[in-house]
């Protein structure tokens, strides 16, 4: 079986072609700047073909799906002879509201069910939806499904996931935590307990997911419990530019003294805060490390900041769980940051947690970097959300 897996973005599209045989991905690429003017990637991984890497003209999501397609099955950059060798899409959606605590075969009801889901995602969800509707018109009745960021963090409890706000906010307008990167957070947990040799049913796991969007998550014998995003993935840890936790009187004070709208204002909480907009220097930890190297105490600032924070979200992660087996680091900054992990486990000593320094400098492969003897025991887990999507669409179209 082989499987299409899409991601699409406002004006990107992401896709992957995965045989199921061997859950090898077959070929990769990206269509960017879709209704701008339009340039596509695609990178072949078996037999040898070469890529392809040009400006093509794509005025809507339904070119470049058509593009990826053409690429996918041509003589020169194909992997497959025809479209009739692809079994199944699963599409990557942002949010499932409360209506989606799993993966679903898309018709016509889950189709009107995102609709109602894209006030919760304004950005997100409609070029979800413009995505599927694309592959729809090219692709014909390829069975297809819908793997939401949002549905793993469903098993939060009441109490993790109410705001204490007036309850008529949940109970009318559905104004609560959802939380976002549950498959990278669901395909991590997993994976960690494949490589502990446990059952994730036994398992207090936390796992870090450290990217440009940064979330963490409590998963306590197998199902997440609470998580650091929010109602939108603008809240929890400061990220490469999202704030993170911000009193919400600021909010007010800053667009009454300087007259701003709350859009202006979302755009400053969005694009130019976390530690872009402490450093004044990057939202690349990168460039941030080096700025610090070389003295610039604002880039340190910010650095110190995201690892108190993920310090301290981890450490209210244990309280909420009265324990934890294993903390999991993912995505650029979890996978690449050796000081970041290193500074975040420094807090927790007193638990028995003991990095290994080698293992810890590692990079690109599932490793443990904890010692032997550390109580806790930590992990570096590349996140692979493609392949999780590819397995839930052959799980439920199989
Ligand atoms: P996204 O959230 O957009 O998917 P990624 O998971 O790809 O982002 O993470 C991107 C971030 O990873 C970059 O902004 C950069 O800060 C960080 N990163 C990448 N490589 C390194 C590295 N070697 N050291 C520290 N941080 C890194």
């Amino acid at each position: 079986m082989k499987i299409l897996v899409i991601n699409a973005g406002s004006s990107s599209l992401k896709y992957q072609l995965i045989d199921m045989e061997n859950e090898k991905v077959m070929a990769k690429g990206l269509c960017e700047r879709i209704g701008i003017d339009g340039h596509l990637k695609h990178s072949p991984l078996v037999g040898g073909k070469p890529v392809f890497d040009e400006d093509i003209s794509l005025p809507t999501h339904s070119e470049a799906i058509a593009a990826v397609i053409d690429k996918l099955t041509s003589p020169e950059y194909g992997v497959v002879t025809s479209m009739k060798e692809i079994d199944a899409v699963g599409h990557r959606v942002v949010h499932g509201g409360e209506k989606f605590a799993c993966s679903v075969k898309i018709d016509d009801e889950v189709m009107a069910a995102l609709e109602e889901c894209t006030p919760f995602a304004p950005l997100h969800n409609p070029a979800n939806i413009t995505g599927i509707n694309a592959c729809k018109a090219v692709m014909g009745d390829v069975p297809m499904v819908a793997v939401f960021d949002t549905a793993f963090h469903q098993t939060m409890p009441g109490k993790a996931y109410m705001y204490a706000i007036p309850y008529e906010y949940y109970k009318n307008d559905g104004i609560r935590r959802y939380g976002f990167h549950g498959t990278s957070h669901r395909y991590v947990s997993s994976r960690c307990a494949e490589l502990m040799g446990r059952p994730i049913e036994e398992l207090k796991i936390i796992s870090c997911h450290m990217g440009n969007g940064s979330s963490i998550c409590a998963i306590d014998h197998g199902k997440c419990v609470d998580t650091s995003m929010g109602f939108t993935p603008l809240v929890g840890l400061p990220m490469g530019t999202r704030c993170g936790d911000l009193d919400a009187g600021v909010i007010q004070f800053i667009m009454n003294k300087y007259g701003m709208n709350i859009d202006e204002m979302l755009n400053i909480l969005n694009k130019k805060s976390g530690v872009l907009g402490v450093s004044g220097v990057s939202s690349d930890f990168r460039d941030l490390e080096k700025a610090a190297e070389e003295g610039n105490e604002r880039a340190a600032l910010a650095l110190e900041m995201f690892h108190y924070w993920s310090a301290k979200v981890v450490g209210s992660y244990i309280a909420a769980m009265n324990g934890v087996d294993a903390i999991i680091f993912t995505a650029g900054v979890g996978e690449n940051g050796k000081e970041t992990r290193a500074a975040v486990c420094e807090h927790f000593g007193y638990l028995g947690v003991e990095l290994d320094e080698e293992a810890n400098s590692k990079r690109g492969q599932d490793i443990m970097i904890s010692t032997p003897e550390s109580k806790v025991k930590v992990f570096v887990i590349p996140t692979n959300e493609e392949l999780v999507i590819a397995r839930d669409t052959k799980a439920i179209v199989g």
